[in-house]
């Protein structure tokens, strides 16, 4: 295949970058298309941003360049920049991520810095519910190495990709397939200084509003509640967590933006103190709470 076939003018970066910002800058706007270029060019070429931006007339072989084509037509198509490359980075770990498992949010690294940045005074043993990826018990064990990991998901595709991650990481978590939802759940698990989780919470009357790349290419089971029902993980979660967080412990959930207070008034009602926290865009984001 030559260059033409391609699109591109060259092989030089500045001609392939530029060819990115002309094709995706309408779809994307040229900030995140930037960002897509640095991440590609760390992920296919090893450049850090500074060479990036000091090497600009440098030429890459045909099989690299190639890279690029095919992640330009995937861009085309919405498929997420973390799916091209195959990682995103959540809290300073690398995480890899694949259709099995929701993308790593930003909003939910802010709740993992909160937790870490001193407020969460015992650390003995921690527990993440539905942890898809591993990202949230992953960037816990790295900053209490000493407490003791479980994870839990009811997707055993989710698990596999998810201890990968720990041992890539390095970290060792116990991952166990289990659903928070059902009517057995609870009974092989102990006493815990935290318990956290991101469950699904988003209803099915959003789908409207989200965009291509989550609909399209993150699993509808980390995703989506019923309409008539958005609120039964934490349901579950708030009445497994009664039993099984230890004297003083912490529970903290992402929560659906829209649903804060009635997320609070449940967990009010299940015997909780529950505080509500905004994210850095200002969105209602997570909530902590102690036992009653
Ligand atoms: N924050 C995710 C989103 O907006 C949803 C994550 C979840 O349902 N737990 O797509």
């Amino acid at each position: 295949m030559n260059t033409r076939n391609l699109r591109f003018r060259s092989n030089r970066i500045r001609d392939i970058l530029g060819l990115f910002h002309e094709e995706l800058d309408p779809l994307y706007g040229s900030g995140e298309v930037a960002a897509f270029c640095e991440i590609l060019c760390e992920a296919f070429l090893g450049w850090d941003r500074v060479r990036l931006l000091t090497e600009k007339e440098k030429t890459i072989d045909q099989s690299d360049l190639l890279r690029f084509h095919w992640a330009l037509e995937d861009l085309h198509r919405h498929r997420p920049i973390q799916h091209i490359v195959g990682y995103t980075d959540f809290c300073g770990c690398r995480i890899e991520v694949c259709p099995d498992v929701l993308i790593p949010r930003p909003e939910t690294e802010e709740m993992v810095r909160w937790i870490t940045g001193g407020n969460l005074p015992e650390a003995g043993s921690i527990l993440d519910l539905c942890t898809g990826s591993g990202c949230i018990a992953i960037a816990l064990k790295q900053a209490f190495p000493r407490a003791e990991m479980t994870a839990v998901d009811v997707s055993d595709r989710a698990l596999a990709v998810a201890q990968r991650n720990a041992t890539a990481n390095g970290t060792e978590v116990e991952f166990q397939h289990a659903d928070v939802l059902s009517a057995r759940f609870g009974e092989d698990f102990g006493r815990y200084s935290l318990i956290v989780s991101n469950p699904p919470y988003v209803r099915e009357c959003e789908k409207a509003r989200m965009s291509a790349n989550v609909l399209d290419y993150d699993p509808a089971l980390a995703l989506f509640v019923p309409d008539d029902d958005p609120l039964r993980f934490y349901r579950a979660i708030g009445i497994f967590a009664q039993e099984h967080l230890g004297e003083n412990g912490l529970l903290a959930l992402e929560i659906n933006e829209a649903l804060g207070d009635e997320t609070c008034e449940l967990l009010h009602r299940t015997g909780f103190s529950p505080t509500l926290h905004t994210d850095f865009r200002g969105r209602k984001r997570w909530v902590s709470a102690h036992k009653d």
